[in-house]
Order: structure tokens, then C-alpha cells, then sequence
């Protein structure tokens, strides 16, 4: 009897398909060619038979995308979940995105045909809302931010700090060690919950690179506490001749009265800071970036220095950033400001088709800020079990687990994607049953 395997479909004759040149186009060769040859070993190995390895291939390049990135429906009532990606862009940002994909005159004045400063529409537009400040500059993100403000100010001099704000953000990276990986020396002030202007005023001397002010965006220090304001602290470094960095972490360039102990960008500069950083793909909504506002000579003194080339923004960035600063509103601003009303209307015409019961939750700011802000509204309650069939379905629900629920908050979920969710709720429902 002839061996079953001699009739599995030849490497060329599979690749001569147009569904699969099509897919080569967009994939690649060489992933395409690595599909065909593992759908021939599951054919080889028995596992399907030989007749169905075309149909296998085309299903299986039908559902694979260029990235591996799988997007994901946001339902953890979590707005800035670093393990998602943190800020999703707004739409014109998106278009902004993939039009700056192709050549685009990021460093061309066509006019005239000579070079022109790197991203300055992007500047531009920084400085349009944020009319305190008298320079920008965008880099790679808030930490190279950072790294570059005390590396271009303070060089190998010292860099003043309260205790209370040397904070970890993440991943195990810790703002001291960030700081000191360049060279500058760190001269820790005060204690973890008191600071105060004579602790500050002590260590300033000939030493000195400059005064840095740190917002701690992920947690509270509750009780018997004392900070310095940037009001007092930059008369302080003004006196000594000294600039003042501070770092607000989640770039808000208005006062959000839901948050009201996030900084802005235009109060802090008002209050007389020198140079002001935060990033871009937090409770600013956009691309992950480093923003840099400021007095023109400080700002200067950054662009000027050789590690500024090292961490400047790409012109995706630049693009994606722009086309935030100018959208009326943003996904993060929309989840963050969605009414309890609405979030309630929505869960329960969700609870109601999949039979289960809408209970009281409140969402997150996340890594963007705002900590121990709860942001009160409700979720559809699941058994614990969909969990992992929604995080693996089509399209991907990442919902929140706790208490021995599996929770679906739509606070992150666009409403026009409602009806998807509740599609994979009720797949991944039938899958548990
Ligand atoms: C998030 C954060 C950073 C780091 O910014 P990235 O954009 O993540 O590099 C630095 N400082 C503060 C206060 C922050 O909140």
C-alpha cells in the first residue's frame, strides 16, 4: 500500500497558491515557509491528513497578523495597564502613526529644500498647550528624560533629592539608580516622610548640579508627612544659582479635577521650575515618550548633550504624539471621565444577555498616577474559570480577576466594541460549561 505521507502537497506547489503569495507579501518568506513546513510535520506525523494540509495552511495564514502582538480588549477597568501597552492612541494619533511609516520631512523644510530642526511641529505643538513653557524637546520616554535632565545639568556634580521621593517605577528600575548610572551623584535630603525647605537648603553648596523634585505617581505617603512645594523650592535653587528638575511623571498638560494631586505641566513651570518632564503615554493619552518643557537655556543645554542623540524620539513617535496634543479627546481621558450611568447601562444589557449579575467595582488609574484614586463604577460578574478562555479567544479580553470572580469592566472597552465582548464572554462561557 503507498505510504499516506507521499501524498502530502510539495513546499512549491503550496507557495505557488495566490493566498499564499499574498501572505508572503505581507508576512514574509520566511515565516510563510516555516507555516508550510510545520503543517507538512503535523501531516507527516498523522495528525491531519494530507488532503487537508492546503486548507490548514490558508486558515492558519488567515489569522496571522505581521506582529505577534496580539491586540486585547482592555476589561480590567485598569486605563494605564503597563502590561498592555499602557496609553491606547486616539485615532487620529493612529493615522498619524502609519502615515509617518513612509518618508515624511521630520527633519526637512521642503520650501526650501535644506534641513530643519528634527520634530518641530511636534514642539510646536507642546508649546501651544503648555504656554508657560518657552522650549521643548521629546525623547525616547520619561525615563531617558530624566536621565538626560540630570546628566545635562548637574554633569558629574551633585544632584539634590528628598528620601521621600526616590521612588522604584517598575520592573525593578529605581529613579536612584537611574540617576547615578550616568555619573551624577545623588545628595538625598531629609527623611522617607518629612522634607523640608532647611533640609534642601543645607546641602545646597559649590557641589551642587541642581535641585531635583520627583511626583510619586504610584503610591502615598499617608500621616505625618511634609514636602517641599516647587513655589518655595525653586526660590531656593534660583538663589544658589541652581536649576530645578522636576519630574511629574504622568503629563497633564490641564488640571483634572478627578485627580487633583497630579501635577501639570503649566502650574509646575508657573511655580518657577526650570525644566519639566513627564511622559507621554500616560494620563496624556499618547505614544510613550519623554517630554521635556522648560525655560529656553535649560531645555537648550539638554538638546545640546551627547546622550540627547541617544534617546531621541523616532518619527512614529513624533507623528503620534502631535496628533494627541491637537485630539479633542483621547481613550485614557475617555475611560478615565466615563459616567457610572453609562458604565451601568452597558454592564447590564451585558449581564442581562449572558445571564449574570452587574456588581459594584472600581476601576484604576493605573501606572499612570493617580494613586489609591478609585474611579467607582461597576462590572458584569463571571465565574473565575472564563478567565483564561477570554485571554485567549479572538479578539483577547483581559478581564479582572478577584475574590474568586472572573470581572468584565467595560470602564478601557470603546462602547462600539461592546457587542465583541460579549461575544467572547459568552464562547468563553460555553467553553467552562
Ligand atoms: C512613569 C514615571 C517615570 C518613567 O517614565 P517612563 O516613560 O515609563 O520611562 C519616571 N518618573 C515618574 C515620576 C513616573 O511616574
Amino acid at each position: 500500500m503507498e505510504d499516506p505521507r507521499r501524498r502530502i502537497p510539495r513546499t512549491d506547489v503550496l507557495a505557488a497558491l495566490e493566498p499564499v503569495r499574498a501572505a508572503e507579501r505581507s508576512l514574509g518568506r520566511t515565516v510563510v515557509r516555516g507555516m508550510i513546513r510545520g503543517v507538512q510535520e503535523t501531516a507527516r506525523r498523522g495528525e491531519i491528513a494530507p488532503e487537508a494540509v492546503e486548507q490548514r495552511l490558508l486558515e492558519l495564514l488567515a489569522g496571522r497578523r505581521p506582529s505577534s502582538l496580539r491586540p486585547v480588549l482592555n476589561a480590567t477597568g485598569v486605563v494605564i495597564h503597563t502590561n498592555l501597552g499602557r496609553a491606547p492612541l486616539a485615532e487620529s494619533a493612529v493615522r498619524a502613526l502609519t502615515e509617518a511609516g513612509g518618508y515624511v520631512d521630520v527633519e526637512m523644510d521642503l520650501t526650501t529644500g535644506s534641513r530643519a530642526r528634527r520634530g518641530e511641529a511636534a514642539r510646536a505643538a507642546l508649546l501651544q498647550r503648555c504656554p508657560a513653557a518657552e522650549d521643548a524637546l521629546v525623547v525616547n520616554n520619561g525615563a531617558a528624560a530624566l536621565v538626560l535632565a540630570t546628566t545635562a545639568l548637574a554633569g558629574d556634580a551633585e544632584v539634590v533629592v528628598s528620601r521621600g521621593e526616590l521612588i522604584e517605577i517598575g520592573a525593578g528600575f529605581r529613579l536612584p539608580d537611574l540617576i547615578a548610572s550616568t555619573g551624577a551623584r545623588l545628595r538625598e535630603v531629609g527623611t522617607t516622610n518629612r522634607t523640608h525647605l532647611s533640609d534642601y537648603s543645607a546641602a545646597l553648596g559649590p557641589r551642587t548640579g541642581c535641585l531635583l523634585k520627583v511626583h510619586p505617581s504610584n503610591f502615598r505617603v499617608e500621616g505625618f508627612t511634609a514636602e517641599v512645594e516647587v513655589a518655595e523650592l525653586s526660590g531656593l535653587a534660583a538663589s544658589h544659582g541652581a536649576p530645578l528638575v522636576v519630574d511629574i511623571g504622568s503629563g497633564l498638560f490641564d488640571a483634572d479635577p478627578l485627580l487633583p494631586e497630579e501635577p501639570d505641566f503649566d502650574a509646575v513651570l508657573r511655580a518657577g521650575a526650570d525644566v519639566v518632564i513627564a511622559s507621554g503615554d500616560k494620563l496624556l493619552g499618547g505614544p510613550q515618550a519623554g517630554i521635556v518643557l522648560g525655560r529656553a537655556e535649560a531645555v537648550a543645554q539638554l538638546a545640546r548633550h551627547p546622550l540627547a542623540r541617544a534617546v531621541r524620539a523616532d518619527k512614529l513617535t513624533l507623528a503620534a504624539l502631535e496628533a494627541t496634543l491637537h485630539a479633542d479627546e483621547t481613550p485614557v481621558g475617555t475611560a478615565l471621565h466615563v459616567s457610572r450611568d453609562d458604565l451601568l447601562r452597558r454592564s447590564e444589557r451585558l449581564a442581562r444577555a449572558l445571564d449574570v449579575t452587574v456588581v459594584e467595582h472600581d476601576g484604576r488609574v493605573g501606572g499612570g498616577g493617580g494613586a489609591g484614586v478609585p474611579l467607582p463604577g461597576v462590572a458584569a460578574a463571571l465565574p473565575e474559570a472564563a478567565a483564561a478562555p477570554l485571554r485567549t479567544g479572538d479578539p483577547a479580553v483581559l478581564p479582572r480577576l478577584t475574590d474568586g470572580w472572573c470581572l468584565i469592566d467595560l470602564r478601557c472597552v470603546p462602547e462600539d466594541r461592546d457587542d465583541e465582548v460579549l461575544s467572547a464572554a459568552r464562547t468563553a462561557l460555553e467553553a467552562i460549561r
